[in-house]
């Protein structure tokens, strides 16, 4: 992946006055001190006249003849300013300015700003591990410290305590410093064969109760809130989802509209959202930018126009007479534990922009061959939720009536 640089930005951060990447331009004095990651050192090897950088997945190789290039590299120690290595390097400030950002480019360099922003020395130490894998994700500009902050100062509700409160828990540990809850249900027995974040002194208690408390142990450094209701309107989340920087959806009842209620509350505060679910040979997530990607009723709109089966149902979901039929919930630990940390995973992703996440916004996770799949579902214009036809005056999404109606418009058409 290659990162934009801005030299603005790096100015900035530098507090000097004037940056000139023109050797001709003598004006200003570069105190950027590069300095390569230890961990680049010691995968960073030279012969024959060819370096080479092993990396995880992938290696470096960079032609050097005459070896200035493995000087160059060894003059990154974090002690010395840009001019001063071109010197020792025998090369121009701007060639030497380019060498640092093509190793920037491959997250090579440590950031600049080592400072440990507002973390306090016990979440230095609680989220070591943490640092140490973000610092592989660090540039110049962006330190470790940077994402774990961004976490820290992040507000996350979680929609569905069942599979969700396993989320929930994913994103404690990590440090995401505020977390809200939403369920109505109480703890089953029946719950513990995958919602291991529960145990048996918990079965009876409301979800939103044992969470909260298990939460708090789990970490007391962040803030736990929850709400004991059945999301059945998207009204009943706006004041809940207010300033909130990211939902996870994975409630699961009321069926199709329950995501919908979610869906409304999300485009009207403009939050990103990912909504969940498992089956019993996929389990799959999609992300939803508001405005910007599909949502939950271009999903919907998409399915239903492309399926005859599907609309049919939707139809008789319509007029009443739609059987229900409890298939029961084929929620089985293994799935749940790798669907969820696959979650907790994208959300942290962007939350924190250490990494820009799932490159396409529907994720299907296959049980059996542990394979992923990735799609992309368009923002339809048609859609009475993100569209450009949607409805102003309500926050509430249309009914299902009227989802069927669209359906039929654009198959006339
Ligand atoms: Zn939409």
């Amino acid at each position: 992946m290659v990162r934009p640089f801005s030299v603005d930005m790096l100015r900035q951060r530098l507090g000097v006055a004037k940056f000139f990447l023109n050797g001709d331009e003598k004006e200003g004095v570069i105190t950027v001190r590069p300095k390569l990651k230890p961990y680049f050192k010691h995968v960073t090897s030279s012969e024959n006249g060819i370096i080479r950088v092993k990396m995880e997945r992938t290696s470096l190789e960079i032609n050097d003849p005459e070896g200035k290039v493995m000087a160059f590299i060894d003059y990154l120690d974090g002690e010395r300013t840009l001019e001063e290595i071109a010197q020792k390097c025998q090369m121009s400030t701007e060639d030497a300015w380019n060498g640092v950002q093509m190793l920037n480019q491959y997250n090579m360099l440590e950031a600049l700003d080592q400072e440990p922003m507002g973390l306090t020395e016990r979440e230095q130490l609680r989220y070591k591990n943490n640092l140490t894998y973000f610092s592989h994700y660090e540039t110049l500009e962006e330190s470790k410290y940077v994402f774990q902050q961004r976490l820290k100062n992040s507000k996350v509700a979680v929609l569905g305590l069942g599979s969700g409160s396993v989320i929930a828990a994913w994103l404690a540990s990590m440090g995401v410093g505020k977390i809200i809850g939403v369920d109505f249900d109480r703890v089953e027995l029946n719950n513990l064969n995958r919602q291991f974040f529960y145990t048996e002194d918990d079965v009876g208690e409301l979800k939103t109760q044992a969470t909260k408390r298990r939460l708090e142990k789990l970490n007391s450094d962040i803030q736990v809130e929850v709400h004991e209701k059945e999301i059945d309107s998207a009204a009943f989340l706006i004041d809940i989802l207010d300033g909130v920087d990211f939902v996870v959806n994975a409630i699961d009842s009321p069926p199709v509209q329950g995501t919908r209620f979610v869906n409304a509350a999300c485009l009207h505060h403009r939050i990103p959202a990912i909504h969940i679910a498992i089956g019993n040979t996929i389990g799959f997530f999609y992300r939803v930018t508001p405005f910007v990607n599909g949502c939950t009723d271009c999903r919907l709109l998409e399915t239903i126009r492309n399926d005859a089966s599907a609309l049919d149902r939707m139809r008789r979901r319509v007029d009443g007479t739609l059987p229900k039929v409890d298939f029961g919930n084929p929620g089985f630990a293994p799935n749940v534990a790798t669907l969820t940390a696959l979650v907790a995973s994208e959300v942290c992703k962007q939350l924190t922009g250490y990494h820009k996440g799932q490159q396409q916004a529907f994720t299907i996770w296959d049980v059996h061959s542990f394979q992923l799949h990735g799609k992309d579902f368009p923002r339809l214009p048609e859609c009475p939720s993100c569209g450009s036809a949607r409805a102003q005056q309500s926050v509430e999404p249309c009914s299902l009536a009227e989802i069927v109606d669209i359906v039929e418009g654009m198959h006339a058409r």
